[in-house]
C-alpha cells in the first residue's frame, strides 16, 4: 500500500519535473565549492527541505536527487553523507535502505547537539536579511565597487551578487546603515590611497 502510494508519487513527480526544476533551483542556494546547498523553501518538523509539487509535499533532496540521477528505486531512502538534512547538494545524497536510514537517524540522534547547532549556524545563510551589519558596513565603506568585487563578496558572505550591489542602493534594505556610507571625497582619498 504505501510502496503503490510512493510509486505514484514518484510517477506524479516525473511528470511534472521538467516544469518544476526552474521553480525547484530557485529554492537552492548553490554553492561553487562542494559544500551543503541550503534549502530556502519551507522545512519539515523533522529539519528536511519540504518542496509542493502537485499539492503533494515532498522532501526537497528527494527531488533533488532524481532530477540529478533518475530514479529512486522503490523502498530505498535518499540519505546525507552531510547530516544536514536541508542539503539538496546531490553529491551529499545517496541511497540507502530502511536498516541504512535507521542507522543514520541513530547516529544523528546521538550528534543532535552537534547537528543543531550546525542547522543554526547554516540557517543564517539563506535569505536576504542575513547579513552581518559589519559586513553591510564594509560593503558601504568600499570607495567603489567592481563587479569581480561584488563577486567575489558575494562568495565570501554566502548571498548572491545582486544582494551586495543592492546595499549600495539608496532604498535598499539596509537604509538604516546608510549613514556609514564614507563621503564621495573619502571615496576619493581612498582610491588615490591617502
Ligand atoms: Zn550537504
Amino acid at each position: 500500500m504505501e510502496m503503490e502510494m510512493e510509486m505514484e508519487m514518484e510517477m506524479e513527480m516525473e511528470m511534472e519535473m521538467e516544469m518544476e526544476i526552474e521553480r525547484f533551483l530557485n529554492k537552492v542556494r548553490k554553492t561553487k565549492d562542494n559544500s551543503c546547498w541550503e534549502w530556502c523553501g519551507a522545512i519539515s518538523s523533522t529539519g528536511y527541505g519540504n518542496f509542493t509539487i502537485n499539492g503533494k509535499t515532498v522532501g526537497a533532496h528527494r527531488v533533488s536527487y532524481k532530477m540529478t540521477f533518475g530514479d529512486i528505486p522503490t523502498g530505498l531512502f535518499v540519505l546525507h553523507k552531510c547530516d544536514n538534512p536541508r542539503c539538496v547538494n546531490p553529491s551529499h545524497l545517496f541511497l540507502g535502505t530502511h536498516t541504512d536510514n535507521m542507522n543514520d537517524m541513530a547516529m544523528k540522534g546521538r550528534r543532535a547537539q552537534t547537528i543543531f547547532q550546525f542547522e543554526i549556524r547554516r540557517g543564517e545563510s539563506c535569505g536576504r536579511a542575513i547579513l552581518k551589519d559589519e559586513q553591510v558596513i564594509h560593503v558601504l565603506q568600499l570607495p567603489i565597487l567592481t563587479k569581480q568585487m561584488a563577486k567575489s563578496l558575494s562568495e565570501k558572505f554566502g548571498v548572491s551578487v545582486g544582494t551586495i550591489k543592492k546595499i549600495r542602493e539608496k532604498n535598499g534594505n539596509w537604509k538604516h546603515l546608510r549613514h556609514h556610507s564614507i563621503s564621495t571625497q573619502d571615496r576619493v582619498n581612498r582610491l588615490l590611497g591617502s
